[in-house]
C-alpha cells in the first residue's frame, strides 16, 4: 500500500535548532524509497524557502520549497479559494506576506476585508490599526490556533492563538483559525501530496508530537495518526484525550526500518494501546526510557483554544 506522510516540525524533526537523533536516516529513507511527504507546520513565520534551508543547516539534504507546507499558505489558500480579489490588513511575518503575495492578495490599512493574524511581533499600534480594521467590518483570520509556542524544553513564547486573542476581547469578534486541526489544513495538505506524487497515496499518516493540534486534526481528517514522543507530549498525558492517535512511537527513528523494508515494524516495538491508552509493549518495557517515569509535569493550559 501506498503510503503518503505529513510530517510536523517542532518536536519531531528539531528541538531547539537540534535534530532529533535518527531524523536523517528517517527522511533519506522518505526520498530514497519514492514514498511521499509533506512538511507540515503552524508556524506562519517562515516561507517554505526558508524551512528548506534550515533544515539543510541542520544536515538535511534533498528538500526544497514543495516539500512544505505552512498555515500560512493554508490561510492564503483559503481566502483565495473562498474570497478572491480580497484585501487584508495582516499581522504577521515574512512567510505570511509572501504566500499572500503568491495568491495576490492585497494589502489594505484602510478598509481591508479581513484582518489576517500571524505568529511573530507586532507592536500596540499594529493591534490599534487592525481593531479599528474589524470596527469598520473586517473579519477576523488567524492563521494558526497556538497560544504559546515551545522555544525551549523551558520556555515558550506567544503564538498566533495569543495574538488573536487580544482582538478577539478588545473588538468583541471571534476569530476563524486556520492551520491544524482544522480541516481545511489537511484538505489542502493532502491534495498538495497528491500533486507531489501526481496520484492518490492510498493511505495518509500524520505524524506529530501535539495532541490538540496533530492528532486531533488527523482524526477528525480522517487520517491515521503516529505520535512522537520527541517532542511536547508525554506519554503519560495521552489518556486526559478523548481523541486517541493510532500509534505511539518514541521518535520518527522508529519508522526508518518499516519504510526500507515496506513492511510494518514488530508491533511489539511499539507503545500499544489496551482500549483504555497507550502502555508499553512487552518489548518496549526493554528499553525503558525517561518517559516511563510517571510523574506527572506541572500542569499547564492546552496549547490551542
Ligand atoms: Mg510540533
Amino acid at each position: 500500500m501506498k503510503t503518503g506522510y505529513l510530517i510536523d516540525m517542532d518536536g519531531v524533526i528539531y528541538r531547539e535548532n537540534q535534530l532529533i537523533p535518527g531524523v536523517t536516516d528517517f527522511i533519506q529513507a522518505l526520498i530514497a524509497k519514492g514514498a511521499p511527504f509533506l512538511f507540515l507546520t503552524n508556524n506562519s513565520a517562515p516561507t517554505p524557502e526558508d524551512l528548506a534551508v534550515r533544515l539543510r543547516h541542520l544536515g538535511i539534504t534533498g528538500l526544497s520549497s514543495r516539500h512544505f507546507y505552512t498555515s500560512a499558505m493554508n490561510t492564503a489558500d483559503f481566502l483565495s479559494e473562498t474570497d478572491p480579489g480580497c484585501t487584508v490588513f495582516v499581522i504577521g511575518e515574512g512567510g505570511l506576506l509572501a504566500a499572500l503575495h503568491e495568491r495576490k492578495i492585497a494589502s489594505d490599512s484602510i478598509q481591508p476585508r479581513y484582518v489576517v493574524v500571524g505568529e511573530g511581533t507586532t507592536t500596540m499600534d499594529r493591534l490599534t490599526k487592525a481593531h479599528e480594521c474589524i470596527e469598520k467590518g473586517a473579519r477576523l483570520l488567524a492563521t494558526n490556533p497556538d497560544n504559546w509556542c515551545p522555544v525551549s524544553s523551558n520556555k515558550t513564547r506567544p503564538g498566533a492563538g495569543a495574538t488573536a486573542a487580544f482582538l478577539e476581547a478588545s473588538s468583541g469578534r471571534p476569530a476563524y483559525y486556520l492551520g491544524k486541526p482544522n480541516g481545511y489544513m489537511f484538505h489542502r495538505a493532502r491534495r498538495k501530496l497528491a500533486d507531489l506524487t501526481l496520484g492518490t497515496p492510498q493511505q495518509v499518516v500524520m505524524i506529530g508530537d501535539t495532541m490538540e493540534t496533530d492528532i486531533r486534526g488527523a482524526f477528525e481528517a480522517g487520517l491515521q495518526s503516529y505520535l512522537v514522543l520527541s517532542g511536547s507530549t508525554k506519554f503519560e498525558d495521552i489518556a486526559d484525550y478523548v481523541y486517541q492517535p493510532t500509534r505511539v512511537l518514541r521518535s520518527v527513528a522508529e519508522l526508518t526500518e518499516e519504510i526500507i523494508t515496506g513492511t510494518p515494524a514488530d508491533p511489539l516495538q511499539d507503545l500499544v494501546s489496551n482500549g483504555n491508552g497507550f502502555r508499553f509493549s512487552k518489548a518496549g518495557l526493554r528499553h525503558q526510557t525517561d518517559i516511563f517515569a510517571f510523574h506527572k509535569p506541572r500542569p499547564r493550559p492546552a496549547m490551542t483554544k
